[in-house]
């Protein structure tokens, strides 16, 4: 192997200061990795989204998982300031970050709470999805404390059997809840299984159940349930509020009509090193790929520890110059090998590599890249690392994200 010549690193960049904001290319000239976050098109997608619910249905932003990957810290909020009504977590740590951010608007916590966790969810002013009487009672409890309302979800599970209570323990649940000091049940959700199946039948068989549930408790005033799929799919599962998670992505589940969202997420790297092989010359653990002719190859610094999944070696694509280029062997933990044979220059160490998102008139999305390993698009995103750097920027300069109170 020979080392194709270098050009000399870009000098360091200057100390970044709130006063300055940078561009991208400046942000990003000494990152081996790096993550944009595109804020105009995450405003616009909200837009775009509400126009499709019309204009009666909250939004409901669904943040779990650093906000499906992309950093929940720079993403509040300006989803937030985009107008959307409410947020949902899955967990209460989840929850408590939201309002560290600064968020001041209504948090659902989705998944599962301990009755050790009221005192600070009514303190936070979290709504709980209440799973059970000793949750409510510990509600209750601190609520009255603490002088103040706590407000519950009930979460019916109508067919996914995943959380929640059965339509006819909510149906009891409900009223003892009601009957409890300082607790307001303000709302009651479901979840789909098959949102994005073409067959709706069991959409339909769970929304039967689900209104089972409304027409027993006609005081419960917010229903929601809806994912991104089911919210643009079907206007009578809309109810008060959609959750939406994928969507404010840009990204769209399967069988689901486009509102015209943009993507929101790009994934870029500086290529590490640029080499020349000897056709016969194995790349990466095992030699699983062998040049099979004199070859230029250039390594990526993102492996599967980003992220980037091992499945893609030898069968994803990335961009260079805006060309597609091959992955060529195995997906290491920090790295991979790139195939550059053939691009109309040589490239060279530093050149920006897009693994998801556009350059020049190519453009890999979420979708293929999650196609190729295997895997859905909600997958790839949640993947996404803390170490690979977050860069928010709004008409092409960078938002630093607040720093958490
Ligand atoms: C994750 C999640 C959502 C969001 O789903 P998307 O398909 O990403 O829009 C909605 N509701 C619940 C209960 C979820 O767990």
């Amino acid at each position: 192997m020979t080392d194709v010549p270098v050009r000399p690193l870009p000098p360091p960049s200057a100390a970044p200061s709130p006063s300055t904001p940078q561009t991208l290319a400046e942000a990003t000239r000494c990152l081996n990795s790096w993550i944009e976050v595109d804020l105009d098109a995450m405003r616009d997608n909200v837009a775009a989204l509400q126009r499709a619910v019309g204009p009666g249905v909250e939004l409901i932003a669904v943040v779990k998982a650093n906000a499906y990957g992309l950093g929940v810290e720079g993403l509040a909020l300006p989803l937030e300031a985009a107008g959307v009504a409410r947020f949902a977590v899955v967990s209460m740590p989840e929850a408590l970050a939201l309002r560290a951010l600064g968020v001041t608007r209504p948090i659902v916590v989705l998944g599962h709470c301990f009755p050790a966790d009221a005192a600070a969810a009514v303190a936070a002013g979290i709504t709980v999805a209440c799973h059970s009487l000793a949750v409510g009672e510990a509600l209750s409890e601190a609520a009255v404390a603490q002088g103040r309302t706590a407000q519950v979800h009930i979460h019916i599970d109508s067919g996914l059997h995943r959380e929640g209570v059965t339509a006819d323990e909510a149906v009891a649940l409900a009223p003892k809840l009601r009957g409890l000091p300082g607790i307001e049940v303000h709302g009651m959700s479901t979840h789909m299984a098959n949102a994005d199946e073409p067959d709706d039948s069991y959409s339909l068989h769970q929304r039967a159940e689900f209104e089972r549930v409304v027409a027993a408790l006609p005081w419960v005033p917010y229903r929601h349930a809806a994912n991104s799929a089911t919210a643009l799919r079907r206007p009578e599962l809309r109810y008060e509020g959609v959750r939406l998670g994928l969507s404010l992505h840009g990204v769209l589940p399967e069988n689901t009509p486009d509102p015209g969202l943009r993507p929101v997420l790009s994934l870029k790297a500086r290529l590490a090193r640029v080499s020349a092989l000897a056709e016969g010359d194995g790349v990466s653990y095992g030699l699983t790929w062998r040049a099979p002719r004199p070859s230029l190859v250039a390594l990526v610094p993102v492996g599967y520890a980003d992220g980037w999944r091992r499945a893609l070696g030898n069968r994803g694509e990335v961009l260079v110059q805006g060309r597609r280029c091959p992955i060529v062997g195995r997906v290491m933990m920090d790295q991979f090998v790139v195939d550059v044979t053939g691009l109309p220059e040589p490239p060279r160490e530093g050149d920006e590599c897009v693994l998801i998102g556009g350059q020049g008139g190519g453009r890999i999305t979420a979708d293929e890249v999650a196609a190729k390993a295997e895997t859905i698009p909600w997958d790839i995103l949640a993947s996404l690392q803390p170490r690979t750097p977050r860069l928010f920027h709004r008409g092409g300069l960078v938002v630093p994200p607040p720093a958490p109170e």
